[in-house]
């Protein structure tokens, strides 16, 4: 089995968002298609309480039930199949998808006899990069849609050496039209 892993399309990552990855919306089209060609769809949330030391390092963001934690309203939310929240407690942790703490992504996964985990989403070098280093060291198959992630780039080149990273620990780096149904 494949699914698509859909890493924090919420708004406040989107522009005019508290943390804002430029053209981050972009990606929203891009897996809105995306969702289509597989069964099994996944998302995670960033979901940070209003104090936490995680704003020590960042802007506030993504506050537990705040409109900046919803989906970007144009994501095809309907075609998620479950939404993990991660971030939820005054830690700074919650980058990858597998440190969700509403639920248990890998278990779900292998429940789901899930070999091949395609990740889009935001941020390539944040929480995209966190969430695939994890998929593969736990033994997925582990692909990244190059034309449904964007950077933050906090330093100019941070999401292509993030890509780079990926690609040394074997996560593949793939085009969203090299997805067969
Ligand atoms: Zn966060």
């Amino acid at each position: 089995m494949k699914a698509l892993l859909v890493v924090d399309v919420q708004n406040d990552f989107c522009p005019g968002g508290a943390l804002a990855v430029p053209d981050g919306d972009k990606v929203v089209s891009v897996i809105n298609g995306l969702m289509e060609m597989f069964d099994i769809v996944v998302a995670s949330k960033d979901w940070h309480p209003s104090d936490s030391v995680h704003f020590k390092k960042w802007p506030p963001h993504c506050i537990q039930n705040s409109n900046g934690a919803e989906f970007h309203p144009l994501l095809a939310a309907n075609r998620i199949n479950r939404v993990f929240l991660k971030g939820t407690r005054n830690k700074d942790d919650g980058y990858s998808a597998f440190e969700a703490t509403s639920d248990d992504l890998e278990k779900v996964l292998r429940e789901k006899k899930v070999v091949d985990l395609y990740v889009a989403g935001l941020a390539t070098d944040y929480c995209v990069r966190a969430s695939a280093l994890d998929a593969v060291r736990k033994g997925f198959r582990t692909y990244v849609v190059l034309d449904a992630v964007e950077a933050v780039n906090v330093k100019p080149e941070d999401g292509v050496h993030a890509l780079e990273e990926l690609r040394k620990a074997g996560v593949a780096l793939i085009s969203s039209r090299d997805i067969k149904t």
